[in-house]
């Protein structure tokens, strides 16, 4: 370890340990121990994802598992380490970048990929501290368990442990570490890293390792056969777009998609100043960092081409051709308006395809964004109005959402025509199961974080139990289904995390 730790070691967490990772060498990573802060306290722990990982019951009362996870305690067995990469961040090329904060543990038996974020600086922080504020954490917790529970691919969190240690941004906040998880961690910007320095012998390595681990159809795929990096730049393509349509059909900004953000996996990772849109505004710009409104939530499928693109460019040296990069990156083209539709179809309770339903989806999205009506009420009131039957009666509360009646009555008029011939009771009940009651809004973290601050984790408890099942009912929390207070829009959120 070029870091050498200065605490207790020992076992923790009773998992099997290995790191796949560290068998590809020195030019990856570097091999360092997490910085030890003070009175480790816990935040949140995810049920679900300890069973995933395999971890006992007692596991969650163990002080050795609260140490170990805020990095004060060494876990025999675990070979932690910072990985390099490099990316484009903004659409301009950053050069190197890394986990500047976040440290890999190793992988469980499970073949997750367990990280310690917010563990101190490492050879990559550059000007960074290292550390996780408990806002971001809080944030990037209950986003990842959220997402999961919508059926979104994305990175998972275990737990949140606090420190009293105080962390520098615009003002004095408190560290915390997130313990996330996933498959992998890597990132366009690894590609980039290694590419960009003309290192191709470890650009190859790395393509390998991540189709011999995660794409091994890839390998032998006939589709660019005797090209295994072509055949990886489609697959990649087509998760990324599967990725961005679950995002764009459930209202999800992610807020800074720069490339070292975007997993090779097509999961979402690195929750920063993400947002779940309230009322639908196309060009919704979530980020207050973001001057130019790159990110805006319309401008986020471009964007994942585009950073496609980035990763194809790094893969041109094992690809050859660039003609063929270019037709791997066609399926980005094809699959996400396929899925986005789809998922659009889904949310409109249209049992099979026709196709006119591109209109009708269209003429839906016009309605919403002419009112900014609040994307998710809209959507759960209208899963109620066709589960009820359908009748004039069941659709005064989604009517009430629009100033302009006479619109929204046009709309109503086309949609109930083309749902008249369905099964209302089956159409409905596929609503209920597709347009979630709660989502993660900015006011509803804020209140859990406001609250957290003061060493009450209660709402976050509330928070992750509601997110888990985003779809349940929960009668007795309709204030967490309800409109945001206007408050909700002096919210600012800014990379500072
Ligand atoms: P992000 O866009 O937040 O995912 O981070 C971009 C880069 O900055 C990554 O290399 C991070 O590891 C690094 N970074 C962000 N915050 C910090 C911090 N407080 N200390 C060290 N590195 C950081
Ligand atoms: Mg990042």
């Amino acid at each position: 370890m070029n870091k050498a730790f200065d605490g207790p070691t020992g076992t923790a967490l009773n998992l099997a340990w290995h790191n796949e990772f560290a068998g590809l060498g020195e030019p990856f990573y570097t091999r360092l121990a997490p910085t030890p802060l003070p009175s480790a306290y816990w935040v949140a722990r995810s049920d679900k994802v300890a069973r995933l990982l395999g971890l006992e019951p007692a596991w969650a009362d163990s002080d050795a598992s609260l140490q170990a996870l805020t990095g004060n305690r060494f876990i025999d067995g675990t070979d932690p380490l910072a990985s390099v990469y490099s990316g484009h961040q903004f659409g301009v090329w950053a050069g190197q970048l890394g986990d500047g904060r976040a440290i890999l543990l190793g992988e469980t038996g499970a073949g997750l990929e367990v990280q310690l974020k917010g563990s101190g600086a490492t050879p990559y922080s550059r000007m960074g501290d290292g550390r996780a504020v408990l806002r971001s954490s809080i944030r990037e917790f209950l986003a990842s368990e959220a997402m999961y529970g919508l059926g979104i691919p994305t990175s998972r969190a275990l737990c949140i442990t606090g420190s009293d240690a105080p962390v520098r941004r615009e003002t004095v906040e408190t560290a915390a570490v997130v313990t996330r998880v996933a498959p992998s961690f890597i990132r366009f910007g690894h590609f980039e890293h290694f590419s960009s320095r003309e290192q191709y012998d470890d650009l190859r390595t790395l393509a390998d390792y991540v189709i011999r681990r995660y794409y091994p159809a890839c390998a032998s795929s006939e589709k660019f056969a005797g090209n295994p990096y072509a055949n990886l730049l489609e697959a990649v393509s087509e998760r990324t777009a599967v990725m961005v349509a679950a995002w764009q059909a459930v209202g999800f900004c992610h807020g800074v998609m720069n490339t070292d953000n975007m997993s090779i996996l097509g999961l979402t990772i690195d929750y920063g100043p993400f947002q779940f849109l309230d009322g639908f505004d196309p060009a919704h710009i979530c980020n207050h960092s973001d001057n130019q409104g790159r990110y805006a939530y319309n401008k986020q499928p471009n964007v994942a081409y585009w950073n496609l693109f980035c990763l194809g460019q790094a893969l041109l040296p094992l690809i050859g051709e660039q003609e063929l990069a270019i037709a791997a990156l066609e399926s980005y083209k094809a699959v996400f308006p396929a899925q986005l539709e789809d998922r659009m179809r889904s949310k409109l309770g249209l049992l099979e395809a026709r196709d006119e339903d591109r209109q009708l989806i269209d003429a839906t999205l016009r309605l919403l964004a002419s009112e900014q009506v609040d994307y998710t009420i809209f959507w759960r009131r209208l899963s109620r109005y066709v589960a009820d039957g359908a009748t004039p009666a069941a659709a005064v509360p989604v009517r009430d959402l629009f100033i302009d009646r006479a619109a929204f009555d046009a709309w109503l008029l086309q949609y109930s025509q083309r749902i008249e011939a369905q099964d209302a009771a089956a159409a409905g009940l596929s609503m209920l199961a597709t347009n979630p009651k709660f989502i993660l809004r900015n006011h509803l973290g804020e209140e859990a974080i406001q609250r957290a601050k003061l060493k009450d984790f209660s709402g976050v408890h509330t928070l992750l139990r509601l997110l888990d099942n985003p779809f349940d009912e929960h009668a007795g929390f309709e204030a967490q289904a309800g409109f945001p207070p206007d408050w909700a829009r002096s919210i600012e959120i800014s990379c500072s995390s």
